[in-house]
């Protein structure tokens, strides 16, 4: 029944974990990246959606939600950072991203955990190797000449987030339901 179908709809939500951007490295990134791409290279994503995703979750219930938000809470890891000192192109899904040469491995920890938690829980997870970035630009199908070097923004990690990915007026918003701490001390400051 139609009504049946479109009520089951309506109590998944879409929703994924990443890391935030702090608002001053969003606005350096809108700045970089004007002076570094036409705008014919593709749609910049706003300011206020660049984020890093770590686990994409799907769209999900309210009850495999509370299973992984609680699993989330659980996790216990030192904080680390992250420098954005990479950029290329997926011509194929025509994303233009901010990335590093060398992640940290807490990093590339907490992603793992939190996807194999996902997909213990029944979120299908992609099988490509994490590759963790920060889209700048979509609907860049065609070649672009890429910039040799980044701003190297430099982010310090000491949380981690929830969202809900929602459509409003056509356009896709972010946010945030919960979030959790990373542990402080014996983080060393290049500690990859
Ligand atoms: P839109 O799809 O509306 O253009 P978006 O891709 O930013 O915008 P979502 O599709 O809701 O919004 O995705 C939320 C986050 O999860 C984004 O970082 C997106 O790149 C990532 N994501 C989406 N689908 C997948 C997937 N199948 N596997 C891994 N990550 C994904
Ligand atoms: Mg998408």
């Amino acid at each position: 029944m139609i009504d049946t179908v479109d009520k089951t709809k309506t109590s998944l939500r879409r929703m994924f974990f990443a890391l935030t951007l702090p608002e001053a490295i969003q606005q350096d990134i809108v700045q970089w990246r004007a002076a570094n791409f036409p705008p014919e290279a593709g749609r910049p994503i706003v300011a206020a959606n660049m984020h890093l995703t770590l686990a994409f979750l799907g769209e999900i219930s309210a009850a495999k939600a509370q299973v992984l938000q609680q699993q989330a809470g659980r996790i216990s890891q030192a904080g680390f950072s992250v420098t954005l000192d990479d950029v290329g192109h997926w011509p194929g899904s025509g994303v233009i991203w901010l990335g590093c040469k060398n992640p940290p491995r807490g990093l590339l920890q907490l992603a793992q955990l939190l996807r194999s938690q996902a997909a213990r829980s029944g979120c299908a997870q992609t099988s490509l190797p994490f590759h963790p970035h920060v889209t700048l630009l979509r609907g860049a199908t065609r070649p672009v000449v890429i910039p040799a070097k980044t701003n190297n923004q430099r982010l310090c990690v000491d949380h981690f987030s929830l969202y809900e990915s929602v459509l409003v007026r056509g356009r896709t918003r972010y946010t945030k339901v919960q979030s959790w701490p990373l542990a402080s001390g014996e983080r060393k400051p290049d500690d990859v």
